[in-house]
């Protein structure tokens, strides 16, 4: 069952979506980076080549592409530009919440339009003053009667000045947390909705982000996407499905910074010799290589399981932990292999470089990752192999050897220095950390 290749219709997506990203994508890059302008262009080519949106079901008007598919189509598209993959890309960010919904009414409503009119969802879980603390919204939402009124600011909102949707999480009670957290699919033409000014970034220019200001907005059940209590769990749920795409963000950009790399270390001399014929330079390669092929597999493997319906919490904060990282080292390294050039603004590496910065931070920090990570080893990982005070570390003789038994039946070992002691009770105290018999546990293993 287990299967490293692309299908045949995976491998035609992966065709096309390389296609437009080299044809569409990677001429206009530097343009839109260099203008801080909003590539609305590029995103209804993207529309109309099926890349926007793609993993809309087809009951709703979507393609009905997997996590994988989309993936493989972020790959190629961050390949030529992370800036126009995130524009491209943040629509079925904006969308999953209502997706994920049971608002069924909505969904028909909303993800036809996505689908089929090219309009955009954004997703507006941060604020001024709260990024990674999602709990922490304050964003308020204050019931009158079934409908909601709005009022509060979000913040960093991707493609927020060019929306049509956006799926907002807010709260009826800051003080209550969790407990408090709904969140709505509205109309960014509602009355009360403000789109700030474009915030001007380090890389990722392109990618619009701005604050959402929101003044007594009129919110009717019907936009109700989850309830209070529930809008916490259906964000993590949506991160769930989301960050394995930053994984290919990462992928896409590791992957040209190496390609670059590759053509420009057979042209660029040193000493005398191509600088391909160090040593030095073929090592760096080679690791980013091992880094841009272990982030896919991990990317890979979190869009799998969210494709068959698992719980992919775990693999997908993997896969964007690692990829991210991984991708910053990989694009750095390339820009030592450029030398100075590698700093200019006539090659790519340096645009790059400031592009991927952003995936540590965006849909969860790398922190935050090993904070889900770590809850997840110390409250759920199961252990196969037995505790240390259970393991006998057998030197002395073969335990499975039934013609040379220990002297005696049983294995003590103490849970302090891990000396094993055979004999029919444990010793008074340790000869070696000098605890007391109560140090000592019966192995059984
Ligand atoms: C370009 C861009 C686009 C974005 N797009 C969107 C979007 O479309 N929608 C949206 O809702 N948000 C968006 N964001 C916001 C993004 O998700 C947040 O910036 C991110 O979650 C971090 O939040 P913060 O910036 O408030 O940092 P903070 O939460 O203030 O964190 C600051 C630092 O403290 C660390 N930290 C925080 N808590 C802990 C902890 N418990 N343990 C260890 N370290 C911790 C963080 O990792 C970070 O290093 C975007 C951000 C950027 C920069």
């Amino acid at each position: 069952m287990l299967n490293f290749h692309l299908t045949p219709e995976q491998l035609k997506i992966q065709e096309q979506a390389r296609e437009f990203a080299l044809k569409e994508v990677l001429p206009v890059a530097w343009y839109y980076d260099e203008k801080d302008e909003i590539p609305r262009e590029i995103i209804n080519k993207a529309f109309q080549a099926g890349f926007v949106g793609a993993d809309i079901p087809k009951k709703y008007g979507g393609r009905g592409l997997g996590l994988i598919e989309s993936a493989i189509i972020t790959e190629e598209i961050a390949a030529a530009c992370s800036g126009l993959a995130t524009s491209i890309f943040d629509s079925s960010l904006g969308m999953e919440p209502l997706l994920l919904s049971e608002n069924e009414d909505a969904k028909q409503k909303y993800l036809n339009q996505i689908a089929k009119d090219n309009k955009l969802a954004a997703f507006a879980t941060s604020e001024p003053t709260m990024g990674s603390d999602v709990a922490g919204i304050r964003c308020q939402a204050a019931q009158d009667g079934e409908d909601y009124i709005l009022n509060g600011t979000k913040y960093w909102i991707t493609n927020g000045g060019i929306a049509d949707y956006l799926s907002v999480f807010a709260t009826v009670d800051p003080k209550s947390r969790h407990k408090g957290i709904c969140a709505f699919f509205i109309e960014t033409a509602w009355p009360g909705v403000t789109a700030g000014r474009h915030i001007p970034k380090m890389g990722q220019r392109c990618s619009n982000t701005v604050g959402i200001h929101f003044k007594d907005v009129r919110v009717p059940k019907e936009n109700v996407i989850a309830l209070p209590g529930e809008g916490f769990v259906l964000a993590m749920k949506t991160f769930a499905r989301t960050r394995p795409i930053i994984g290919s963000f990462g992928v896409g950009a590791a992957r040209a910074a190496l390609e670059y790399s590759l053509d420009y270390v057979k042209k660029r001399q040193a000493f005398g010799a191509p600088i391909v014929n160090f040593q030095a330079i073929q090592f760096k390669l080679a690791e980013m290589f091992q880094k841009i092929e272990t982030s896919r597999l991990l990317t890979l493997k979190a869009a799998w399981d969210s494709d068959q319906g698992l719980d992919n919490t775990v693999s997908a904060s993997t896969a964007k932990m690692y990829a991210s990282e991984a991708a910053l080292e990989v694009v750095n390294e390339a820009l030592q292999i450029f030398g100075g050039y590698g700093y200019t603004k006539m090659f790519p590496i340096e645009k790059i470089l400031r592009d991927v910065r952003l995936l540590r931070i965006y849909e969860g920090t790398s922190e935050i990752q090993r904070l889900i990570l770590s809850d997840h080893l110390m409250k759920k990982y199961t252990p196969s192999l037995p505790k240390l005070e259970d393991l006998a570390l057998h030197r002395e003789h073969d335990p499975l050897d039934a013609q040379t038994p220990p002297n005696t039946g049983k294995t003590w070992r103490c849970r302090i220095c891990g000396y094993v002691h055979y004999g029919d009770s444990p010793p008074s105290a340790c000869p070696y950390c000098f605890f007391p018999d109560k140090a000592f546990k019966e192995v059984t293993f």
